[in-house]
């Protein structure tokens, strides 16, 4: 008797098992195909490559001052001129003391059409945790997934050109305290009175509950409605929170500055300031309508006045 209930049993389980699986590959199928219809201003492949190419081992975890940050300084300043953008100073790179060595941030220009003495700086930091124990910090989502997502506008605005002058920065030694993006803030290259809004990325890439924030709106309520009003992509959510965060990333200095921001960011996850933030464990699906979010979010803004 025992033995036709295990039987019994086995038999249930297989079924349930073959049923779940059965549901999570339409899950999978729908969610594809609904991927499929939303359109993308960018190219999702080559947004995936890159994350994947700057959070390699090959860049060594792209600490401030190692070779594996000038790699990546290197790639960035690459693709930035296959992509037509023009350094804002005399050359992309700004370099800053740092204790006993020196970062570089890497500063791009794309001239506006119609305000182009009102500048929009879109930022990322292209440094992180580097090698400790051995262990290399690729730092797939921070912040690869800003840089990639800011070579990812220079494509689109080469073939859209934005309305304001839009300021493409790649800021160094943020992990060692936001030092490249203060740096910046005091050094502007064009006059700090002609920034009119900085919108940071970092660490857009993954999240399990499918959530983008967005903080700044808590600061400058101006930008409240835009932010609640933006088209957001696929079944990511933008939300308004974690006001905490004012002070965690490189938009810190522009508010120091009083210069407007909208950072926008995810909640941490096990893998934060880990060996384990790699390439492999980031959400390619929310992390692809992360950065369409916060494009739409652009395009708005660049038609508002400032
Ligand atoms: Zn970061």
């Amino acid at each position: 008797m025992i033995q036709s209930k295990n039987i019994l049993i086995v038999l249930l389980l297989l079924f349930i098992s073959c049923k779940t699986e059965k549901a999570s590959k339409k899950e999978a199928k729908e969610q594809s195909e609904v991927q499929t219809e939303i359109v993308y201003d960018f190219d999702k492949t080559i947004l995936l490559n890159h994350v994947k190419e700057l959070s390699s081992d090959a860049y060594e975890g792209r600490e401030t001052g190692t070779q594996g940050a000038t790699k990546a300084k290197n790639y960035i300043i690459s693709e930035f001129k296959k992509l037509n953008v023009q350094p804002l100073g005399n050359d992309f790179g700004q370099v800053f003391p740092l204790k006993e060595m020196q970062g570089e941030n890497i500063l791009g220009l794309i001239k506006g059409s119609e305000k182009p003495t009102e500048y929009i700086v879109i930022s990322a930091h292209y440094d992180h945790e580097g090698i400790k124990n051995g262990d290399i910090y690729n730092g797939a989502d921070d912040d690869a997934s800003g840089i990639s997502a800011l070579i990812a506008f220079a494509a689109y605005f080469q073939k859209n050109p934005p309305k304001h002058s839009v300021i493409l920065a790649a800021f160094d030694a943020e992990e060692k305290g936001l030092v490249g993006s203060f740096y910046y803030v005091k050094n502007p290259i064009v006059e700090q009175t002609q920034l009119k809004l900085n919108i940071n990325m970092d660490m857009i890439s993954r999240s399990d509950k499918k959530e983008l924030y967005a903080v700044g709106p808590q600061h400058y309520p101006q930008y409240t409605s835009i932010i609640e009003n933006t088209k957001t992509s696929g079944d990511l959510s933008l939300k308004i929170g974690h006001k905490e965060w004012t002070h965690m990333s490189d938009h810190a200095g522009f508010h120091q500055a009083k210069i407007p921001f909208i950072y926008f960011g995810v909640e941490d996850h096990e893998d934060y300031h880990k060996p384990t933030d790699d390439f492999e464990n980031i959400h390619p699906i929310f992390y692809t309508n992360a950065v369409q979010t916060i494009l739409t979010f652009f395009k708005d803004v660049d038609n508002s006045s400032l």
